[in-house]
């Protein structure tokens, strides 16, 4: 007979999390926290979402998504999970960009941008200053319509170059383009600014083990291998609202649900459209996934050595930026990871992860045989672009391996495997998932702005704050009143 995962559980809890991302896990913790009964289920065999690794033999360890994060990070990650998760977060110095137009080494912040700008790509300092002032104003609740396109053509007109090196790190990372709002450029943009790039030291293995241990402090019951198959509602007093989940063929009631999938999948698979009125469910349809990425892992065998070349290294042979150019399966652009050992502090070891910007429609559509083909390409282009930076490096790989939109999918079950959640217009639905459906909350990557590791994060303690008050009052609302 099969594994029961759920053995032990409680028939009821206040809230129920649906996914262990960064936004799922950061939710449960803040609720457990507040005092509340949380379950939370994660349907992987390791937590974490997309900020997970995985291991190979020959002792190779690879991180998914432990790319650079904002400085924001240590003061969320403090508040919020704890003092000592917070002192391993160390900031990364090396940021290269090396494509046709130009060849940039920075730290990655504003003081750094400002010299480059003004020194090597001679923009006048006052046009830098203003720019730099006005994106850190711009304000969500402002609903300027204006695109990040629009907005560079207004400070650095007909320069191509320019807004190459503003846009390009900021779509690798987000999949976002240029006829994005410029809020969603504004707000990640800036918040890289404050102060550069940053990392945990340990890697998200250490990372998740840390914040898994928190949570069971804190009394979170967290199980792992269960599928949330649907979010359970009933009317009262004539209002549909949530009561419990179904997990691996399991009824659990609840008085909340905190879901951390993707949003479309929330609306339209997990609640079901029939809990909806027609027009949320419409909106629903109407949100636009993001990319999605590939990933090759080139594992450097025991004993060998990389240069320093930088931590995080932007390539890209196309003339210009073209966000086509960058989702193309025959995409020459891609970052590359550099692991080196000071990542986990006692290692020797290096890793390259390569990233690369992708659609998920190009690699669903491939036959077995043709998928097979084009991870191995993606291989092989990989290590023939590195080898350009690091002669002979392909003689000191032992392990090589690559991911595509289909690996997201399988691991996340992320609509069309998108990497990077939704357009600006799924933050919305999400935040006001819970005026349709009473007791249904979302959080996870999602409006471009709720994405990124400090973007889930932050966007978890936000929706957390709401189920608090939530529960609270249905606890409240249950507890007899005493004269
Ligand atoms: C290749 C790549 C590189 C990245 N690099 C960076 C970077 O350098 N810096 C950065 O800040 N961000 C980066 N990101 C983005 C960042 O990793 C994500 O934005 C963030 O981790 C997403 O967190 P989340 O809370 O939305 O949840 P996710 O990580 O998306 O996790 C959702 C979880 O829900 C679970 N789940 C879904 N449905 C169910 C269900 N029905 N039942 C049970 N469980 C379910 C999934 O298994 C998953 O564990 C990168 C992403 C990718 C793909």
């Amino acid at each position: 007979m099969a594994y029961d995962w759920l053995k032990g559980i409680e028939e009821h809890y206040d809230l129920v999390v649906i996914g262990s991302g960064l936004g799922g896990m950061t939710g449960a913790n803040v609720l457990a926290k507040c005092g509340h009964k949380v379950l939370l289920l994660e349907h992987h065999y390791q937590l974490g979402g997309l900020a997970t690794w995985f291991t190979r033999k020959g002792g190779h360890i690879f991180d998914i998504s432990l790319h650079g994060f904002p400085i924001g990070m240590i003061k969320s990650i403090r508040k919020y999970w704890s003092q000592d998760i917070a002192a391993s977060i160390v900031q990364l110095k090396g940021v290269r960009f090396i494509n046709p137009q130009f060849q940039v080494d920075t730290t990655f912040d504003r003081e750094d941008f400002t010299r480059q700008l003004v020194e090597k790509f001679k923009v006048p300092a006052e046009t830098v200053e203003r720019f730099f002032t006005d994106l850190r104003a711009m304000n969500f609740y402002d609903n300027n319509p204006e695109t990040t396109g629009q907005m560079f053509e207004r400070y650095f007109p007909g320069r191509a170059d320019v807004q190459r090196l503003l846009m390009e790190p900021i779509a690798y990372a987000n999949g976002s383009t240029m006829d994005d709002p410029a809020i969603t450029f504004g707000i990640v943009f800036s918040n890289f600014m404050s102060k550069g790039v940053y990392t945990f030291q340990g890697g998200s293995d250490v990372l998740i083990k840390k914040m898994a241990v928190e949570l069971k402090a804190n009394g979170v019951e967290v199980r792992k291998h269960v599928v949330v198959e649907k979010v359970l509602t009933e009317e009262r007093d004539g209002r549909k609202q949530v009561v419990g989940v179904v997990a691996n063929g399991k009824t659990i009631r609840c008085d909340a649900v905190l879901s951390n999938a993707n949003i479309k999948s929330t609306v339209l698979r997990l609640a079901g459209a029939e809990n909806f009125s027609p027009e949320f469910v419409a909106q629903t349809k109407a949100v636009r996934v993001n990319s999605s990425s590939c990933q090759v892992y080139l594992g450097i065998k025991k004993g060998e050595t990389l240069p320093h070349i930088g931590d995080l290294v932007f390539t890209s042979d196309e003339p210009v930026f073209s966000s086509e150019k960058l989702v193309d399966l025959h995409t020459t652009s891609r970052t590359f990871s550099m692991y080196y050992p000071d990542t986990r502090p006692g290692s020797d070891r290096y890793t390259v992860v390569v990233s690369i910007n992708a659609k998920y429609e190009d690699w669903n559509s491939l036959t077995p045989e043709q998928y097979a083909v084009e991870k191995e390409r993606l291989i092989e282009e990989s290590i023939v672009s590195l080898e350009r930076y690091i002669p002979g490096v392909r003689a000191k790989i032992d392990w090589r391996e690559a991911a595509t939109p289909r690996t997201i999918e399988y691991y996340t079950k992320h609509w069309a495997g998108t990497s990077f959640g939704t357009k600006f217009e799924g933050l919305k639905v999400s935040m006001d998932l819970p005026n349709q459906l009473p007791g249904l909350y979302h959080a996870g990557s999602v409006g471009i702005i709720m994405s990124g590791w400090l973007g889930t994060i932050n966007y978890g303690v936000i929706v957390a704050n709401q189920v608090d008050k939530f529960i609270t009052a249905r606890k409240r609302a249950a507890t007899p009143a005493t004269a």
